[in-house]
């Protein structure tokens, strides 16, 4: 079995959510005790988050690609960053490291493929939402147009992401906002919607609407336990 090395901490709530998914696909596959081979670092999230939202993405690159040297010092023999909205400096990443990287838009849009959307939603941070580092790559490498919501829905979106959900929080008044926004985007012609923010899911399941959910976390967890024990 491989090591699965995680760059965590953004926030802790779903990296949590990495660690258990991870290990529980590992046990359905191996069953008895056994349990992934992985090798985490979680970082402090607060000054990333400052990096973030004063633009300073070159900072949060030479921050994500230290902390990913020593992953891999550590042993991993394939690194996951676990969000989505980091992979704006997958590349700054890559450069530090020798070991791959497993991206997480890959991995969806893998997914997306294989259920033959051509039209997707897009959820997560307004990084992720309005920048190119994400759609660009579900639209170039896979050939998968992406919508996203209106302006208004997307500053609450991205309010309830960093306000609420990467503090724990789950709101019912939330929850329907992005009920919501699903919706809309299913009605633009949206044949699913990327929960592409990895603490979606604590707030979204798929039970609670008609619209397939493209939940990142889960689908990168999957892809990693494949990885690791090919
Ligand atoms: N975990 C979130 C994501 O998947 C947001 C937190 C972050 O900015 O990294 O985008």
């Amino acid at each position: 079995m491989q090591t699965i090395g995680l760059l965590g901490g953004m926030s802790w709530e779903s990296t949590a959510t990495y660690y258990r998914l991870i290990n529980e696909g590992v046990k359905q596959k191996l069953g008895g005790l056994h349990s992934a081979r992985l090798c985490l670092f979680s970082i402090d999230f607060a000054p990333l988050e400052a990096l973030q939202h004063a633009n300073n993405w070159q900072g949060a690159g030479e921050e994500l690609a230290q902390v990913a040297r020593q992953v891999q010092h550590g042993g991993a023999d394939f690194l996951l960053i676990c969000t989505n909205t980091m992979h704006r400096v997958a590349d700054a990443v890559e450069e530090a490291i020798d070991i791959p990287l497993l991206h997480i838009a890959d991995a969806t849009g893998e997914q997306l493929r294989a259920n033959q959307v051509s039209k997707v939603g897009l959820l997560g941070t307004r990084f992720t939402m309005e920048q190119d580092f994400y759609k660009a790559r579900i639209e170039e490498k896979f050939g998968i147009v992406t919508c996203i919501p209106e302006e208004d829905a997307r500053a609450a979106i991205h309010r309830i992401i960093y306000e609420e959900l990467c503090q724990g929080i789950i709101t019912e008044k939330s929850r329907e906002l992005f009920l919501q926004e699903i919706e809309i985007l299913a009605d633009q012609g949206a044949e699913g919607v990327i929960l592409g923010c990895t603490e979606i899911a604590m707030l979204v399941k798929q039970e609670m609407t008609d619209t397939p959910l493209y939940d990142t976390t889960a689908i990168h967890c999957q892809a990693a336990i494949e990885r690791c024990l090919a």
